[in-house]
């Protein structure tokens, strides 16, 4: 590209030249951003949905303008109409505020480029992902033959993980390879055992792998919302008698709702008895590995086949950040095609296309070695036993106040709770739901709280996801107190 070219100013350029208008328009948009958090007061503007909408879809794509005014555009459109992850009062998913090492991390990240797939495309950056999956291996104690790749996150991690272990399998069960010749004629006997309160990606993954969603049965929980081993037994036993083949079993190390982690020792032995692979959903509880005081309820993780580990979640990462680890690294050869022009079969250099699904992939792996260089997995690991301390007191505050009733205890950094059953009055359970269902969205809507919902046992629950470490219980009081303003207006009489 010639620096006087007409389109110069779109790029950035090299060798000594300007950069004045990268410098500009990253420093405008520094600027507003800085100033839109801190004149931020709401965790969503208010702005009815079908304004924003129609806002939005007045923008002229045909008419063209200087990057300075579209900046402004994007500033006042979608930056100040988005769902505002850093205020307190934004607590609805696993959806966490990013750390400053992260998103300055970004700005790399975007800047470079680099794309994972062949050394060709990020020489520096194909040996700081592998050093830094080399770091989770020894952290997650998963021994000398293990690897893994960066992800975009649990969903992708989890069907990694289930499509190598369907591949072993095939392979282990019959010397079938379905990677060349596709699913086996036994096929529609496999099987993927969870519990009812796995993630539904493993359902998801199973119909993308041609399993279909039947394939994935379901293993009931104690009342902690953990896998009932006893049941996860006697289950395989049926299977097994009924001339089905269960293939792989997925403990789940931190349900989404409850924060429940199965007993993974337990699991990892039955798996092994019955021949199974194991993989660990450690999209959510997996982070606890870096809290001394915690990370023993993750005993038995360093045994599972494979573990999905998600750091836009717990470790604070901007979205997209995940990874897949697995015990032994020649599974990856599933995932393993040459192409002439990309990975050769003798090349020397390391491409780490090899054991992804993706091809042109992003950099992701420089977030977490910057969080970790300039936060530390220690103080990360305090960040956590912060947090499911304040999660605790803000469910006993829920217990104390007469406005609310608790679910459950919590487990990890998720209370659910629901409004007493005062406001229920002459409702039937299903019209409470209801109640509480628009509760939410009011709540959501008219911008004062951004929180979650979810059902148990046909009970619709409100549900905080805690991951802000800085959050105090003063933050929750000014929160209940918003939703019982507006519980009150739905409800006049109580
Ligand atoms: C969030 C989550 C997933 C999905 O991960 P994404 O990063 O959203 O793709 C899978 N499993 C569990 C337990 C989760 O909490």
């Amino acid at each position: 590209m010639q620096p006087n070219s007409p389109w110069s100013k779109h790029f950035i350029q090299v060798a000594g030249a300007n950069n004045q208008a990268f410098t500009v328009a990253s420093q405008q948009a520094l600027d507003n951003i800085n100033s839109l958090f801190a004149q931020c007061t709401k965790p969503y503007s208010g702005l009815t949905p079908d304004l924003l909408k129609e806002a939005i879809y007045n923008s002229n794509l045909d008419k063209v303008e200087p990057l300075q005014q579209v900046i402004e555009q994007t500033n006042d459109l979608i930056a100040k109409n988005s769902i505002m992850v850093q205020h307190p009062h934004c607590i609805a998913h696993l959806h966490t505020p990013p750390l400053i090492s992260s998103v300055v991390a970004e700005f790399y990240i975007a800047a470079l480029n680099q794309s994972m797939d062949s050394w060709d495309q990020a020489s520096a950056a194909t040996y700081l992902e592998q050093f830094i999956i080399d770091w989770l291996l020894k952290t997650y104690a998963l021994g000398d033959s293990a690897d893994g790749v960066f992800t975009s996150g649990g969903t992708q991690s989890n069907l990694m993980g289930l499509l190598l272990a369907r591949d072993w399998f095939a392979q282990h069960y019959s010397g079938h390879n379905i990677q060349q010749d596709g699913l086996p004629d036994y096929g529609n006997k496999l099987r993927i055992i969870c519990s009812d309160k796995s993630h539904f990606t493993i359902q998801k993954s199973a119909s993308l792998m041609g399993l279909g969603e039947r394939s994935v049965v379901c293993i009931k929980t104690n009342i902690q919302g953990q896998m009932d081993t006893v049941h996860l037994q006697s289950t395989l036993d049926d299977l097994l008698a009924q001339g089905l083949l269960p293939m792989a079993v997925v403990a789940t190390a931190g349900t989404t709702d409850h924060g429940a982690i199965d007993d993974l020792q337990e699991i990892i032995k039955i798996s092994r008895h019955f021949g199974l692979w194991c993989h660990v959903d450690g999209a959510y509880g997996g982070a606890l590995m870096l809290s001394q005081k915690h990370k023993s309820r993750l005993l038995g993780m360093e045994s599972a086949d494979s573990v999905s580990v998600d750091f836009h979640k717990l470790f604070y990462q901007t979205i997209s950040c995940g990874a897949l680890l697995i015990k032994n690294k020649t599974h990856f050869k599933s995932l393993l095609h040459h192409a002439d022009y990309l990975n050769r079969e003798g090349d020397d250099l390391p491409n780490l296309v090899d054991k992804s699904i993706a091809t042109t992939k992003r950099f992701d792996a420089l977030k977490m070695f910057m969080t970790l260089k300039g936060v530390g997995a220690n103080t990360l690991g305090e960040m956590y036993d912060k947090l499911i301390e304040l999660t605790q007191a803000v469910a006993k505050s829920v217990q104390q106040n007469s406005h609310f009733e608790l679910c459950c205890e919590p487990l990890l950094s998720t209370v659910l709770f629901r409004l007493s059953t005062k406001y229920q009055g002459l409702l039937t359970l299903n019209e409470f739901n209801q109640l509480q269902q628009k509760l939410r969205l009011q709540l959501l809507t008219c911008g004062d709280a951004v929180i979650g919902e979810t059902k148990v046992d046909g009970k619709l629950y409100l549900k905080f996801t805690l991951l802000n470490p800085c959050l105090t219980l003063n933050n929750f009081d000014n929160l209940f107190k918003k939703i019982e303003r507006h519980a009150q207006q739905l409800i006049p009489n109580t």
